[in-house]
């Protein structure tokens, strides 16, 4: 173990970090001893999964931890469906090795570069209004905790720490097992269709209960929605995927290559934008399609950008909507990119941006090296008043003071964390902005 500093950037390229140390500890015993160490020496421990948040939660100027040499699976059980993996196992790595042994994750969201405890930390979520995020499949966690203690929890094992851990932002340790409710693989059908914004918000509540999961994307400039909607084929129909020209085609040339070109130009001559999206628009086609679940679910993402996304009560999915065009209209903005609209389960999870109540998604992003800073506050300043809740992972400028009213079980959290780290080694800038010192 040991490393050199080094400088570090997210995904998204909007954060970057100088970390005096990097370390790849091998297993819970090489972490508990960095822990240990790191927390006599006074410094501070932060792990980084993908580095695919856009918030600051995994930048640190202290000892950066990587798991990639704790990134397997460690036990399955087909009968029961519990699958134990290690904290730093990437999505993709996970989602083949489940399906090689005949599971699969519930639900997922749009990419599979994530590791889990990076994506279970922040709340990461797809679509389906039945369904939880990511972490509500978690049914025990392994942890060392800031006194590099290593402890374990689940519903009937310190439940509290539990309840607060799925959801931990970091904050309460580094997470180095997680074990997964998974189900038998399933195949999905996908049928994708663009659809006038206004028809589709008309019959909002069909689209979002009548299929497992459905979401939506709205092209900024013009009155087109592009629906996704998802759902199980019966045990033992055969999938009938894309045909693999027409899958480069879509997933690769046109949301990818081209894209990013179509983003450039818009960059470039911000004039053009609305023109550009009319066109783009127009290029969407429907296509019907099944495949495996996971496969279904994810797909490659190479356009950067830098998003926000905010959860609001799923009845004010049309003020939220109407919000944000309203930001774009008043504010003379050319904004390339669509806006998403995914719902999810109410959940119990103290952090959980879905805690309590049926939630609808609303993301909005910037192509990287725009400005973003003026639209997202203007539509965080609309989300807020709608009782929002900011992604984790995603950009945002709340702080400890007004996301409390948001949680109830913030100060539940708060004691968690009290317990579990109290000498704050896990702490960054972002955990002192969002939960406080
Ligand atoms: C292209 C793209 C698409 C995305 N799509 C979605 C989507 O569909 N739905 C959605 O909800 N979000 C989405 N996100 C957001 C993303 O899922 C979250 O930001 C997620 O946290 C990133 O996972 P990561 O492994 O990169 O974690 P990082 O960003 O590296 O870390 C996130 C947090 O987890 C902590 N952490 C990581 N590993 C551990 C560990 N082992 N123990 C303790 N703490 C840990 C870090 O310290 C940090 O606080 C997307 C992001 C991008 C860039």
């Amino acid at each position: 173990m040991g490393g050199q500093a080094t400088t570090w950037h997210n995904w998204g390229g909007n954060q970057v970090a100088h970390p005096t140390a990097v370390e790849h500890p091998r297993d819970v015993d090489e972490v508990s001893a960095l822990v240990k160490r790191v927390a006599a020496d006074g410094r501070l421990v932060k792990v980084v999964g993908a580095g695919h948040s856009f918030t600051a939660a995994a930048a640190t100027d202290g000892v950066l931890v990587h798991l990639d040499r704790m990134a397997e699976v460690v036990t399955s059980d087909l009968g029961s469906g519990l699958v134990t993996v290690q904290g730093g196992i990437p999505l993709h790595k996970l989602n083949t090795t489940l399906h090689e042994l005949g599971l699969a994750m519930t639900n997922l969201g749009d990419i599979e570069r994530q590791s889990i405890a990076g994506a279970t930390s922040t709340g990461t979520h797809g679509t389906g209004r039945l369904l939880g995020g990511l972490a509500t499949q978690i049914r025990a966690l392994e942890l060392v905790i800031g006194d590099g203690s290593v402890i374990t929890c689940s519903p009937t094992e310190q439940p509290e720490v539990f309840e607060s851990a799925r959801i931990g932002l970091g904050a309460l340790g580094v997470v180095t097992s997680v074990t997964l409710q998974c189900e038998p693989a399933f195949v999905l059908e996908a049928n994708e269709q663009p659809l006038p914004l206004d028809a589709v918000m008309a019959d909002i509540d069909s689209h979002v209960d009548d299929n497992e999961h459905f979401e939506f994307y709205w092209f900024p400039h013009t009155d087109v929605a592009l629906t996704k909607s998802n759902n199980r084929v019966a045990p033992g129909v055969a999938p009938q995927p894309l045909k693999r020209w027409r899958e480069w085609l879509d997933d690769e040339l046109l949301a990818n290559t081209v894209y990013n070109a179509v983003c450039a130009l818009g960059k470039r001559r911000p004039a053009l934008v609305p023109r550009l999206n009319t066109t783009a628009a127009g290029m969407l086609s429907a296509r019907r399609f099944s495949d495996d679940s996971y496969k279904v679910f994810t797909s490659p993402r190479r356009v950067r950008f830098v998003e926000m996304e905010y959860a609001v009560p799923r009845a004010a999915v049309h003020d939220a909507l109407a919000a944000i065009r309203h930001v774009i209209d008043r504010d003379g903005l050319r904004i390339s990119f669509p806006v998403e609209v995914r719902f999810v389960a109410p959940d119990d999870i103290p952090l959980s941006t879905s805690y309590g109540r049926e939630t609808a998604y609303l993301a909005i992003h910037r192509y990287r090296g725009e400005p973003f800073e003026g639209y997202f506050r203007a539509v965080e300043n609309e989300m807020k008043a709608l009782g929002g809740r900011p992604h984790w992972g995603k950009m945002h400028w709340r702080t400890a003071d007004d996301l409390r009213p948001a949680y109830p079980k913030f100060d539940d959290f708060l004691a968690v964390r009290d317990r579990l780290d109290p000498e704050r080694v896990f702490a960054n800038t972002y955990t002192e902005t969002v939960l406080g010192r």
